[in-house]
């Protein structure tokens, strides 16, 4: 199935507009706390530690976040499995699809469309069109990237759609 960006990016619109979220660093673990996603911090040992930037336990409704991320990739981990939650319960389920989410792009062949669709989620729900919108004029993209607690790259993506 073709990735659905705009239910992707409605759903985290939804969220904004919920918790009257006005300005910048928009904080996606107190969103997912509200939302009764517990956000779990752990250090992981070997290997994994480089290969893994976290993933969500369906069952008992948390998330993983890899503890020695850099404070924004944490924050996008967050949002990006926030958007599991919001959208994929039936791909969360299934161990056979679900897929970590990766620290670096490790995906074997094309990337499925729930990580796409988790992805455009965390962009919309860190970076709010409307809001990136009030300050592009004045900042630079590094200084937007600090405003929004993102990486400059996340930043650069969202000017596209200005
Ligand atoms: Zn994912």
């Amino acid at each position: 199935m073709p990735a659905d960006y705009v239910r992707a990016k409605k759903a985290a619109q939804k969220l904004i507009a919920d918790y009257k979220i006005k300005t910048a660093p928009i904080d996606p673990e107190a969103i997912a706390e509200a939302e009764g996603i517990e956000v779990v911090y752990v250090k992981f040992n070997g290997p994994i530690a480089d290969q893994v930037a976290g993933f969500s336990e369906p069952k008992n409704g948390r998330i993983i976040v890899n503890a020695d991320l850099p404070s924004n990739r944490k924050t996008f981990t967050i949002a990006h499995e926030l958007g599991h939650h919001k959208l994929h319960a039936a791909y969360l389920d299934d161990e056979g699809s679900y897929r970590v989410f990766p620290r670096f792009n490790s995906y074997d062949g094309p990337k499925p469309s729930e990580e796409q669709e988790a992805d455009a989620f965390a962009a919309e729900l860190l970076v709010p069109l409307e809001m990136l919108r009030k300050y592009v004029d004045f900042a630079t993209p590094t200084e937007l990237a600090g405003m929004f607690l993102v990486s400059r790259e996340v930043v650069m993506n969202r000017m596209k759609w200005l």
